[in-house]
């Protein structure tokens, strides 16, 4: 079928990792090839593909994820819940019952008191359970089983009708299981088209990526995520996954429980079906088989994935509620550096490309697993990706990880991601990889740092260091050379050393600033060190507001390197009215434009935060 999700999204951190699973265990080659059903044999003992899919219906699939291969006994759990749907619970634990065994699967063992088969997931209780489907024949049987498998993995199924002749050929243990059944009553009719329904079930073809599917089926309480359609009553989706915690695999069930903390069920065919409830469907597919029956690398695959991710159901597992609180872009929020309006102009343009997350609560590979996805579909349109943490109370290794291989892939395509307000949490992120240079104090210094990056050279006259000319100040934009010559006169110099004051809180406002060289900011103390409330560059005018409305200043500008200024006073400002009445309506138009702009900044900004 389709791998289309997969192409799009050419940045994936978690399918990076299940890349790595494939290196890791494909040199495993312990165990058989089940050859008890002779057509099994044919198999190629390398097959290995691995596919998660989340429970809303996102696929990540690596390696033979789409090799067809029979289903075999992850087929059971499946009957069983047909079986419940059919008959109610009542009727059903009549029949079966739901303790584990500890015998093999094919064991011609019942209940020695009650006479029924002790669990579903061993054969004589999926016999029992297919018994149960509706139909007379074999035919009717097995199209109801199919149908409802199709529904489970979004497509028609159909069935390896070798592998069905080859196991009805030689199953006789099977049969004898059957009749014995129907020698305690646990089948009331001739179990023939039981059985041949039975060895049908087990032939079904799926792929890995079906088995995924099926198992976020599972995990999303029995509705298929990708086709919206039901494949079990909601009701009967907890019986099903306990008996999968309980005897899913084999006689290896209560370790499997017990490190991976996942209901699962495995098939001789070499599919594993695990599923995290709420969460995941995770399938491994690997035909070789260990003592009991289970996949080798599908059991190293399985506990690895658990342990790197953190998928144990009974760990400290957290609501997933969706990690992204807000996103924002720089349409809507900016850096108080004040920039020259055609610098300004430029970003809101490209306002896009620059994108911030804040991100709350637990981080776990449930809830970062969507932001990644998120984030690498952005990836086309984004050049800046800042991550804020300070709304995250906890964040487990899985997410850690999933973040720094995630930065990782987008610096490897030229892209940038900060951290920023990460608190306590930038130690793991280092120890992950991530490097220092990607942490920020706050958005503001992070959104500096991506604008930076999306104006380029475009805009030379920033760069600290080099001179603006006057033309190409804000305030002085529009003047033709005479009146740039005029002004020239009346704006006398004032240079700063870096670190100095150009503006104290309190002093009276009677100049007006125009930053030709440097930069500087408006800071205030807080508990966290100095927060920078504005900054200016090159090219920029700054004081205006309390020079406009003669309020005294209200904080300090500092300079942040050696700054020149260009200084209007208030006299001269008044000598323009009767001098050069045309420059004071420019003086006037360009400083009401840049007030409008902050405005409107400041409105965009609200309303992002609704
Ligand atoms: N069809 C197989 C059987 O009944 C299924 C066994 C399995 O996958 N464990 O023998």
């Amino acid at each position: 079928m389709t791998n289309s999700l997969i192409s799009i999204v050419a940045i994936s951190p978690i399918q990076d990792y299940l890349q790595t699973l494939i290196a890791r265990f494909s040199g495993l080659s312990e165990g058989e090839v089940a050859d008890y059903i002779p057509e099994l044999k044919l198999a190629n003992p390398d097959w290995f593909g691995i596919c998660i899919a989340t429970q809303d219906g996102h696929i990540y699939e690596v390696g033979d994820s789409q090799q067809h291969f029979t289903i075999q006994s992850v087929s059971k759990p499946l009957t069983y819940g047909r079986a419940l749907e059919q008959h109610g619970e009542a009727a059903v634990l009549k029949k079966i019952g739901i303790e584990p065994s500890g015998d093999a699967f094919n064991a011609i063992s019942l209940h020695p008191t009650s006479g029924t088969p002790l669990n579903p997931l061993i054969n004589a209780g999926a016999i029992a359970a297919c018994s149960l489907i509706p139909g007379d024949s074999m035919q009717e049987k097995s199209a109801v089983i199919l149908e409802t498998f199709s529904r489970y993995a979004g497509r028609a199924l159909d069935i390896d009708h070798t592998v069905y002749q080859s196991e009805s050929d030689t199953g006789h243990r099977n049969r004898a299981i059957g009749w014995m059944l129907r020698n305690f009553s646990v089948i009331e009719c001739d179990p023939t088209a039981t059985l041949e329904a039975y060895f049908q079930q087990c032939a079904i073809r799926v792929t890995c990526r079906d088995l995924a599917i099926m198992g976020a089926t599972l995990a999303n309480g029995g509705l298929n995520p990708i086709t919206g359609k039901r494949a079990i009553p909601e009701k009967y989706v907890a019986n099903v996954l306990s008996v999968m915690a309980t005897c899913g695999m084999y006689d290896a069930s209560g370790e499997w429980l017990y490190d991976t903390g996942m209901p699962a069920k495995s098939g001789v065919g070499g599919g594993i079906m695990a599923v995290l409830p709420g969460r995941l469907g995770i399938a491994v597919f690997s035909p070789r088989l260990d003592q009991q029956g289970n996949s080798v690398r599908g059991l190293a695959t399985c506990q690895a994935l658990a342990d790197d991710l953190e998928l144990h159901m009974f760990g400290a597992s957290q609501p997933a509620i969706p990690a992204i609180r807000r996103a924002t872009s720089r349409k809507s929020v900016k850096s108080n550096l004040r920039r020259t309006q055609a610098a300004n102009d430029y970003l809101l343009r490209v306002g896009k490309k620059l994108r911030v997350y804040q991100l709350h609560g637990a981080l776990t590979f449930a809830s970062i697993e969507p932001v990644a996805r998120t984030m690498a579909d952005e990836s086309a349109q984004t050049e800046v990706f800042i991550v804020n943490l300070r709304l995250v109370h906890r964040i487990d290794r899985a997410s850690v990880n999933i973040l720094a291989e995630l930065r990782r892939d987008l610096i490897g395509t030229g892209k940038l991601l900060f951290f920023t307000e990460s608190g306590n949490f930038w130690q793991p992120l280092i120890d992950a990889g991530v490097d220092r240079e990607a942490f920020f104090a706050d958005d503001d210094f992070a959104l500096e740092c991506g604008e930076n990056h999306l104006l380029g050279d475009r805009f030379p006259n920033l760069a600290w260091g080099s001179e603006t000319p006057l033309e190409k100040c804000d305030l002085l934009l529009e003047l033709n050379p005479d009146e740039l010559a005029l002004m020239d006169r009346l704006l006398f110099y004032r240079n700063y050393l870096k670190g100095q004051n150009i503006i104290t809180a309190g002093q009276a406002s009677n100049e007006l600033f125009v930053l030709t060289k440097g930069s500087a900011m408006v800071s205030m103390a807080t508990q966290d060190g100095i927060a920078r409330f504005d900054a200016f560059s090159s090219g920029a005018a700054f004081g205006e507001v309390a020079f406009l409305d003669r309020s005294p200043r209200s904080a300090n500008v500092t300079a942040l390197s050696p700054v020149t200024c260009r200084i209007l006073t208030r006299e001269a400002f008044d000598q323009l009215d009767t001098l050069a009445p045309a420059i004071k309506i420019h003086l006037l138009s360009n400083l009401a434009g840049r007030l409008t702009t902050m405005l409107r900044h400041n409105g965009r900004e609200l309303a992002s935060l609704k």
